[in-house]
């Protein structure tokens, strides 16, 4: 039997309903926020991602999924969704006709991650860029944004965990002085301190393994020029006059490199040790990085698997069926199946039994499916031209001719609307 790769899956029907309450969601929202979709495709050239996430990060170093294709060129199944954003910004010079652009995307990414809950690898996100705009009305807006569109799925327990990372400018003497504080004591912490150390030392105030002794080493903002200090007091105003709640969290340095400025997580209860839904930040230098104009941008991605493991039950239950056609005889099926077809066209789900199985047994899998209604078509009824609706919920019956089909539908629609 082939079964799937580690730490990927199937979504089955069942399964799909909150996936797409999610995606609908942010659909319908972000577009009041000004953002329009972009997709982008599943795999580019290795060296986009090399360039712009970083050589030194864990997703460049040890976690792409990379291959060379018959032509001989090393690409990359995408392991984020900036890079690409941007890369089409930059490839099809967006700049030039739009002075502020918003993006959303939503698909799969892909990372070689050690398999645990809540961590995949293959996984979806949804995303948002924006590019064209330094000012801190961005930052404070798309996280207001994100914390929206959480609300409106009913998500409970989240927080904001909110940090600047300072800028080109600030960042490398505030990095000196951090590995001279380790330097004497490097040798004590976890293999992979030890590493970050010599490539990537702002990750050593993250660890997950030396918490505690990362607690007490100097943080950068305090060590912000003053650029990056009004920039930061103005995001944290402009989120504290929205209503915005959020803790500082000086320690809080993304895996990426190429933010700047703001960075932010939104992590949520319900999710155990892989509890960041959210994350995101400001990437200044970006796009001209990747070969564009000077452009400053902002963005986050928002994991879907951890967001429907926490989702209210209520949320993405999958439709049942308006009516199940319950058939008995070759002649009722013909009726039955034009009936079903102007049903469907009048918008209402319907099922079409086809078993012709007995009229028990069907009627049987119409309450196991959680339809809503029932109608049996046999030979009666078509004598008769009339059947017999029943509401599966309490029972009640109601007669219909079967060419009345706006009234059929009436009842349906008024039942549904209760
Ligand atoms: P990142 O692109 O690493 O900033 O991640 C943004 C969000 O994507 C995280 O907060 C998670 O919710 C989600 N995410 C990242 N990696 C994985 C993964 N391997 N499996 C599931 N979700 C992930």
């Amino acid at each position: 039997m082939y079964r799937t790769v580690e730490a990927t899956r199937d979504l089955l029907p069942d399964e799909i309903g909150p996936w797409q309450t999610c995606e609908d969601t942010a659909r319908s929202l972000f577009r009041c926020y000004g953002f329009r979709e972009i997709r982008t495709p599943i795999f580019e050239f290795t060296e986009l991602f090399a360039r712009s996430v970083g050589e030194q990060t864990d997703i460049v170093s040890k976690e792409m999924y990379t291959f060379t294709d018959r032509g001989g060129r090393s690409l990359t199944l995408r392991p984020e969704g900036t890079a690409p954003a941007v890369r089409a910004f930059v490839q099809r010079r967006i700049h030039r006709s739009e002075d502020l652009t918003r993006w959303y995307y939503t698909g799969p990414m892909f990372r070689y991650e050690r398999k645990q809950k809540g961590r995949f690898r293959q996984f979806f996100q949804i995303g948002a860029e924006v590019l064209g705009a330094d000012s801190p009305v961005v930052d404070v807006e798309t996280i207001e944004m994100v914390l929206h569109y959480l609300t409106a799925l009913g998500v409970s327990g989240m927080r904001l965990h909110l940090n600047s990372v300072g800028c080109r400018a600030c960042r490398p003497p505030y990095t000196d002085l951090l590995r001279q504080v380790l330097d004497p004591q490097i040798g004590s912490y976890c293999k992979d301190c030890q590493r970050r150390f010599e490539t990537n030392v702002l990750r050593v105030l993250d660890c997950k393994v030396d918490v505690d002794r990362a607690a007490g080493l100097p943080v950068l903002v305090e060590h912000l020029c003053d650029a990056c200090g009004e920039h930061f007091a103005a995001v944290r105003d402009g989120l504290a006059s929205l209503g915005v709640e959020f803790d500082l969290a000086p320690r809080l340095v993304r895996g990426l490199d190429y933010y700047v400025r703001t960075a932010f997580e939104v992590t949520a209860s319900g999710l155990g040790a892989q509890n960041a839904l959210v994350g995101g930040g400001r990437y200044d230098g970006l796009v001209s990085q990747l070969g564009g104009p000077d452009v400053p941008g902002f963005g986050f991605a928002l994991g879907l698997d951890r967001l429907v493991m926490i989702l209210p039950e209520e949320a993405g239950k999958s439709p049942v069926a308006d009516i199940h056609l319950v058939v008995v005889g070759s002649e009722a099926m013909r009726r039955a199946r034009q009936l079903a077809t102007r049903l469907r066209h009048a918008g209402l789900i319907a099922a079409l039994d086809v078993t012709q199985r007995s009229v028990k047994a069907q009627m049987r899998a119409a309450a196991r499916s959680g339809a809503r209604h029932t109608l049996v078509i046999g030979e009666n009824e078509l004598s008769a031209g009339r059947a017999t609706l029943r509401r599966l919920e309490d029972g009640v019956e109601a007669e219909f001719a079967l060419d009345a089909l706006a009234e059929l539908v009436e009842e349906i629609r008024h039942a549904g609307s209760r």
